[in-house]
Parts: structure tokens; sequence; C-alpha cells
């Protein structure tokens, strides 16, 4: 018997927290580098040594507004560090340094597409904070090993209203969210190496309720396809849960990537009781206009920017335009591209063609992404030209010039043409003199292909090519058979 979803929507909330690609921690000039032997980048601050004082990275704050900006958040001018008190072994100071309470960037959204439709998820804050170091249980069997390298390291979290519905909808939102973090290039977005984490807040409630429903917190999510797969099952855990007469309990629960499930980890009979006050080590930082209008003005374009573009200034179709689009570096790769096409060319669909085709081929077999493909954007160019002026065909310029070119980086594309005997004939004369001695040759075929059997034409390609010894043109002897044929 199936269970009466229809009566029940689920209400999804995430929280997102970003490690920032600054090169030192937030309040120290430790470095901030992912990795790195355990325990190499701390001093006494990041220690939390007697004594020390923090300082305050404005590079982070310059992030957090680049993304603040990219969502269309509201920015606040006055802004303080509060200290979040708790007690955990890799937390050194004894409280996490925070903007819980008063976060940077307030409002804003995330624009999501899915087989729905398109909509804006409404964005709560965004604030900065710092990590914590990591407790390592799997290093020594009896004690718990610490490393520090991360602690102190600057984190964006990112939070949204309940605003999502599916795991589908979270599956965009991320997708999208992560797509932004690279373009303004704040964070590398990698959810595997946990440079982009996600908890998710999960309730259910009867469809046409307002009120939200208690929720449960899923923790533990390393890729977003995992987070999609989380709250799928937790959405059917907490339906069932009810249907059998039960109340859902507020906690905070674990995925278990290998067996499918979550399981409970903590509930949340109290609140934490985290006693939040302004660090007194740390000044409150003012904004200035001129100080978020330089950040404005440098920002780079976004997703949405380039899609419109290639559609509206280069007539692609949408679906090019967001497959371009959906990398920084293959758009940047585009463009450069573009731009380095011969005065008048509009080659802008034959080189979406190309990126999209060929070269992605190559880089999904590469396991690369478009900063790993070693032709140059101008070597591209002389080879879509050579396509464009009928020199060589798109097959073969794919499948022995391409090759040759990423293999030997100085080659130009003509070069290889010409040294592996792959020049078309394309001149129309030439082609019509072929085309006359096969049309010669086989009355009768011709006369068949009058009266309708139009298969025929590939045959005479075929004859011209063989007295070409495979050089001709096929497209052009096809369209001078057909002018042939038709008229004379
Ligand atoms: P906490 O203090 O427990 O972290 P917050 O109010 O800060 O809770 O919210 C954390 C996240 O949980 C936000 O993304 C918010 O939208 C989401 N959230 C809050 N209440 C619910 C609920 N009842 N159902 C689903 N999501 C919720
Ligand atoms: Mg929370």
């Amino acid at each position: 018997m199936g269970l009466p979803y229809d009566k029940y929507e689920a209400v999804i909330g995430l929280e997102v927290h970003a490690q920032l690609l600054t090169e030192s921690k937030l309040f120290c000039g430790d470095s901030a580098a992912y990795g790195g032997a355990p325990n190499t980048h701390i001093s006494p601050v990041t220690l939390a040594h007697p004594g020390t004082l923090p300082k305050m990275n404005r590079k982070a704050v310059e992030y957090a507004i680049r993304l603040g900006l990219a969502c269309g958040c509201g920015i606040e001018r006055y802004n303080y560090f509060a200290r979040k008190n708790y007690f955990y072994p890799d937390l050194p100071k004894g409280y996490q340094v925070s903007q819980h309470t008063t976060p940077i960037c307030v409002g804003g959204h995330v624009t999501i597409r899915t087989a729905e439709g398109t909509r804006q998820v409404q964005l709560n804050r965004i604030h900065m904070e710092e990590d914590a170091g990591k407790s390592l249980h799997d290093v020594d069997e009896a004690y718990t090993s610490i490393d520090l390298n991360r602690a102190g390291v600057p984190l964006l979290e990112i939070v949204t209203e309940p605003d999502l519905h599916s795991g589908e909808e979270a599956y965009a939102y991320l997708t999208e969210l992560r797509k932004l973090v690279r373009y303004v290039e704040v964070c590398d977005g990698n959810m595997e190496e946990g440079s982009m984490r996600c908890d998710a807040n999960i309730s259910i409630r009867l469809k046409g309720e307002t009120a939200l429903g208690t929720k449960v917190e899923v923790k533990n999510l390393n890729s977003i396809r995992n987070v999609k797969k989380a709250i799928e099952i937790e959405i059917k855990r907490l339906v069932e849960l009810v249907e059998s007469g039960g109340t859902v309990i507020q906690e905070t629960r674990s995925f278990d990537a290998a067996n499918g499930t979550t399981f409970s980890l903590r509930t949340k009979e109290e609140a934490n009781d985290y006693r939040y006050f302004p660090d007194p080590d740390l000044t409150p930082f003012h904004l200035t206009e001129e100080f978020i209008e330089n950040i404005r003005s440098g920002m780079p374009a976004l997703p949405e920017e380039k899609v419109a573009q290639y559609m509206n200034g280069y007539m692609l179709p949408e679906y090019d335009a967001r497959q371009l689009a959906d990398e920084k570096e293959t758009a940047a790769y585009y463009d450069a591209v573009v731009s380095a096409f011969p005065e008048g060319a509009k080659f802008h669909k034959q080189a979406a063609n190309w990126l999209l085709g060929p070269v992605r081929s190559w880089l999904n077999e590469h396991g690369g992404n478009m900063s790993a493909f070693p032709v140059t954007p101008e070597k591209m160019v002389a080879l879509i030209e050579l396509v464009e002026a009928g020199k060589v065909n798109f097959s073969i310029a794919q499948q022995e010039i391409l090759p040759e070119m990423i293999i030997s980086a100085d080659k130009m594309p003509m070069d290889i043409a010409v040294a592996k005997n792959l020049i078309q004939e394309g001149d129309t004369d030439t082609l019509k003199i072929w085309v006359e001695e096969v049309m010669a040759e086989m009355p009768d075929k011709v006369n068949e292909f009058r009266k309708g059997k139009k298969g025929l034409i590939g045959l005479f390609v075929g004859e011209v090519k063989k007295k070409s010894k495979g050089k001709a043109d096929p497209k052009r002897t096809n369209d001078i058979l057909l002018e042939y044929l038709n008229n004379k």
C-alpha cells in the first residue's frame, strides 16, 4: 500500500559553509591552504596562547561582500564579531568567533531551475566565521588526534530561508551556489574535500499549513548528490513516522551514504547556551560606500549574464549558452576564441559546437577541466577557419587534426592537414568536372533519381569521391550534384 505522501509538503532550509580562498586565516597570518602536514599552519594565535591578539583579514570581508552582491543581498555597514562559547577539543580558544547574530549580508536569493521551472530561493543571510580544527579518530588506536591547520580558516555560512521543498530543489540550489562561489572566486566549491559543506534542515507539514513542523538537521553530506539522497530518505522517514502515529523530535542526524540511511547523533532537548557576546579583542568594523563600490565595480560577469550575452549577443541556442556558461573556465575559453576570430567572422555557433563536442569529450576522457586543455584559443580558431573554408571536413578535423594539435602544441592545423594529406577539394570548377563525368557514366541512375529515387544521391557523391581519390568536399559535391540533377 502506498503512503499518502500527497497530504504532506516537505520544508527544507540549507546551511552551507564555504571555505574562503584567502591566503591566510581570518584573524592571523597562518596559511589557510587546504592540506599540509598536520599542525604546520599554526602559530600562537591559532593555538590561542595567552596574550595573543587577533587581527581581521580584509580579504575575507571583501569575499563575503562579493558573494553577497552576486546573490543580491543587502550589505550591512556596521559589523562586529561575537564569541560563541563552547568546549571542544579541536577548538583551542574555547569559543568560535562568528557573526552569527549580525551577518554582513542579509536576504538575497539564488535562482534555481528545475523540471518545475525557474524560481528564486530566498536566503536568510551570509555571515563570516572561523573554522574549527579537525579531530581524527582513525589515526591512533587509543587517542583522538587533533590537526589545527584548519582552525581559524575563514568561512562564509550561507543560510537559506525554509524555502526549499524537495531533494531535487536542494540539488539545483547547491549546484547553482557552487557555480556562483566559483565564478566570484571566493571558494573552490569542492564538497568532497570539505571546502563546501552542507547541513540540511528538514521538516514536513500538511499541505495548506503555514506553521513550520519540527525540523531534523542532517549532517555529514559530502556531495550534492548525497544531500539530495539524504533529504529524500528523511522526508520518507518523517512521513512514515507521522503516519504511524509518532511525533517528530528535534534532533541532529547523520547520513550514512553506504547504507542510504540516516541515524540520530543527538537530540536537542534544550537549546545550547553559547553565551554570545561581542569579541572584546576585535574592533567593530564599518564599511564605507567606497569600499563596497570598489568591490561591486570589480565583480566578474555572473553565469546568468554570460548566458544572456551568448544568447542575445551571439545568437546561440539556450542549451549551448548554458553549457558554455556552466563553468567559468569554459566561458573564459569560449570568450577568448570569439575574440580571436578574424575580422568580420561569425563562427560563434561553430565555436560552441567545437567546445561542447570534441573538446568536451577529450576533457571527459582526461578528467580535467578547461584549464587542462592544451590547445590555445588562437589555434582553435585556425582549425575552425580551416573547416569553414571547406579545406577539411569537420569529422576529419575532429578525428585527425585536433588530436595531433593536442599532442604537439606548436603545430598549426593547416600544417597538420597538409602533412597528413587531408586537404579536400572544394574548388567548384574541379568538382563540376567530376560531377559531369559521373553523370555521363550513369545515365540510368540519373533517370531513376529524376523519377524520384532520391536516395541515389549517396551513390553519386561516393562516385565523385572515388574520382577525387577521397578529396572532394562532400558537402559541396552534394550541392553541385543536386544543382545538376534538378536542373540539367
Ligand atoms: P539553528 O539555530 O538550529 O541553526 P536556524 O533558525 O538558524 O536554526 O535555521 C537553520 C536553518 O534551518 C535555516 O536554513 C532555516 O531556514 C532552516 N529551518 C529552520 N526551521 C525549519 C523548519 N521547521 N523546517 C525546515 N527548515 C527549517
Ligand atoms: Mg544550525
